[in-house]
């Protein structure tokens, strides 16, 4: 890699650590010539598919704006969406998967965004599995009653004394 300041054409890592979860690693670099030090991100590409067939890098920011707009009226904030797009862009890439199509990205959010706000996950739903009529949101509406998001429980977390 080049250094950024002389553009000597070496550099040597002096420093690796993952960053961002583990979606990323951070790299500390120090040019042999000036040495002056630079940091370096690497990051698997991850690709989306469009429906127009353009293929376009996953961005955190693409993710937050289409959930932005279902979130309007909603409590719901900048960090909230944040936090949203990193955890879809976590469920993508452990998929070991490199290329999605924009609807599965679309059906990565749901699970997320239902945690974070039901009126808004109704909204995106309706768009992203295409509801056709009150009957679809009859539907979605019913399995949210019938499946509430189950809250961790501390109780569940503390170990039961083994039997001797
Ligand atoms: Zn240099």
């Amino acid at each position: 890699m080049h250094c950024p300041f002389c553009r000597h054409t070496d550099s040597r890592v002096i420093d690796s650590r993952t960053a961002d979860d583990g979606l990323s690693i951070r790299r500390r670099r120090q040019c042999p010539e000036c040495g002056r030090r630079f940091t370096t991100t690497e990051t698997a590409s991850l690709t989306v598919i469009k429906r127009s067939g353009v293929v376009e890098p996953f961005s955190r920011e693409k993710v937050m704006s289409g959930v932005r707009k279902a979130c309007q009226g909603r409590p719901v904030t900048e960090a909230d969406l944040a936090v949203l797009a990193q955890q879809v862009e976590e469920s993508v890439r452990s998929s070991g998967i490199a290329q999605f199509d924009a609807n599965e990205i679309g059906l990565a959010i749901l699970p997320h965004l239902r945690k974070l706000d039901e009126v808004a996950y109704l909204r995106f739903a309706s768009v992203y599995q295409a509801f056709e009529s009150l009957a679809d949101f009859d539907e979605a509406i019913a399995e949210l009653r019938e499946h509430p998001e189950v809250q961790p429980n501390p109780a569940s977390i503390i170990p039961t004394p083994s039997q001797e």
